[in-house]
């Protein structure tokens, strides 16, 4: 593993496994930095409890620093301006770059979100990669209209295109630091954006570490800055920041409400990704070993920390008891431990704060008299672990039934009729995600179309694709990500009309 030039070259392994760390620093302008304050975070290895990097702790005056080295790199036009062809390349090659560090990154995330390496190597280095891949060729392909004016009888000449928004501050939460940073990174630069991103203080390892990559893999001094520190210090003065054209926020409904006051001041453009508590629906003709498989992985996958986790599960009642033993006999299944094992299937959760805030879930469920089917304990060892916990019949009320709990707990309920299902599923504030599993294609669609959710799966969950917009309705927030709509986020409409005689 290379030692870098941000990195401190101290060493953290276990299991014979070793990750060079990024120095205590981040980046702005260009250099890296500590806080001016000298203020700094202590990082943890959720696997063990074990401090082992830290980070600067930024506040408002590192905020600054940092927006004005952005606003500086955007006026200069040196990446606005760039021919769109020469940013997709730089663009492609911090996809190139990040598979290039596949490992490294994996393990990294591993140590900082306690995930398994394997998961991190297969979902979040692969999603951070295709997006960049992705969203370069955007860079030479965002156009603009001819507009076909009426007019006063005149001739003219009117057309539109869309210009960068300006400097954009992206703040990201810990579930997936190093693909959501990238998501938010490379439509931005695509659009011709210069950036100030405040990654997750639990989570801040490989968002220095991909900022790194980006300026090895040309990306200009400025364009790309990264303030680490805490959501109520440096990300509130990024919302509250005069020189911040766009908040593009993933993270906490919660939270995502307060950025959204903040940033009504000055009228920032905000899009959001919010939290999610979204549902699966197994009708009884499906295919029901795959169906249970499926609804385990959608809730269980990386330990439910996950925003589209389906972590209500509604099951035709003739098979309600064969699914919800199927889903249990999966989640026993799944072995817990530490990240770094290659036998390990599910990591522990991110930090004793989201393991204790779980257990205080399991323990309301348990209290409501909902059924507990699988789980329902803290897993083995100091790791923050949580086994995968299935409640039955749980009353529609109960906060489990209605919270988020970003955490390895499903609940399942059976139902007779499919406007009952609908019914039920929509029954919430939350509109991310949801699947249907059935062999009936019709029904499939039409169910599909009566879901508040962004994301509908058929037959399957969580296929997320750098070409499929994602996002969701009601308070799963505003805009979508990817695709085509998340880099026009990114940008700003303006109308140009000539008098021609
Ligand atoms: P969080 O809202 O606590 O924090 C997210 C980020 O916001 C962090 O970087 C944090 O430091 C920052 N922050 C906190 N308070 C802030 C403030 N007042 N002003 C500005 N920034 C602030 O969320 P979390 O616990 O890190 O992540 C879990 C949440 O994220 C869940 O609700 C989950 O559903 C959601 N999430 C959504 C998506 C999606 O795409 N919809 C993806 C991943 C996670």
């Amino acid at each position: 593993m290379t030692i870098s030039a941000a990195s401190s070259g101290r060493v953290y392994g276990d299991a014979g496994h070793e990750v060079s760390l990024p120095a205590s620093r981040m980046l702005i302008g260009g250099a890296w930095t500590e806080a001016q304050n000298g203020a700094f975070i202590d990082v943890e290895d959720p696997a063990s409890g074990a401090i082992f990097a830290q980070v600067p702790a930024g506040t408002a005056a590192d905020v600054d620093r940092a927006v004005a080295s952005a606003r500086a790199a955007f006026e200069s036009r040196s990446w606005a301006s760039m021919r769109p062809l020469d940013r997709a390349k730089i663009i492609e090659a911090i996809a190139r770059k990040i598979e290039d560090h596949a490992h490294e990154l994996a393990l990294l995330e591993s140590y900082d979100n306690g995930k398994t390496v394997h998961h991190a190597l297969a979902v979040d280095v692969p999603a951070a990669a295709d997006i960049f891949r992705y969203m370069a060729g955007w860079s030479s392909k965002i156009g603009g209209q001819v507009n076909p004016i009426s007019g006063d009888g005149r001739q003219y000449h009117s057309y539109s295109v869309r210009e960068p928004i300006g400097v954009v501050g992206q703040i990201v939460p810990w579930n997936y630091p190093l693909a959501m940073a990238a998501w938010k990174i490379a439509p931005a630069l695509a659009a011709g954006c210069t950036i100030v991103l405040k990654p997750s203080e639990v989570t801040p390892l490989t968002a220095l570490r991909l900022a790194e990559l980006a300026l090895e893999a040309g990306l200009p001094e400025g364009v790309l800055n990264v303030v680490t520190g805490y959501g109520h210090e440096a990300g509130q003065a990024l919302v509250e920041h005069p020189g911040i054209d766009k908040i593009a926020f993933t993270g906490s409904t919660r939270v995502g409400k307060q950025i959204v006051q903040t940033a009504a001041k000055d009228l920032k453009r905000v899009t959001l990704e919010l939290g999610g508590k979204s549902p699966s629906l197994i009708f009884a003709d499906a295919d029901l070993d795959k169906a249970s498989i499926g609804a385990a992985l959608a809730i269980f996958f990386n330990s439910g920390q996950v925003c589209l986790a389906a972590s209500r599960l509604y099951v035709e009642r003739s098979v309600f008891d064969r699914v919800v033993e199927g889903v249990a006999e999966a989640a026993r299944s799944f072995k817990l431990g530490n990240g770094r094992n290659p036998d390990t299937m599910l990591g522990p959760l991110v930090s004793r704060a989201q393991q204790q805030r779980v257990l205080d879930y399991i323990d309301q469920g348990k209290a409501s008299g909902a059924e507990l089917v699988a789980g329902g304990n803290s897993g083995p060892g100091d790791g923050y672990f949580v086994e995968p916990t299935i409640f039955a019949n749980p009353s529609a009320d109960a906060s489990i039934v209605r919270e988020e709990i970003f955490g390895p707990v499903l609940v399942a309920t059976p139902f007779d009729d499919v406007d009952e299902v609908v019914r039920a599923a929509n029954d919430t504030r939350y509109g991310l995600a949801a699947n249907i599993w059935t062999r009936d294609l019709s029904r499939a669609h039409l169910t599909a179309r009566r879901l508040q959710a962004g994301v509908v799966w058929i037959n399957t969950h969580g296929m997320n694709d750098p070409s499929a917009p994602f996002g969701g309705m009601k308070e799963s927030g505003w805009g979508r990500e990817v695709g085509e709509e998340g880099v026009l986020h990114y940008t700003e409409t303006k109308t140009i009309t000539a008098l021609l005689d």
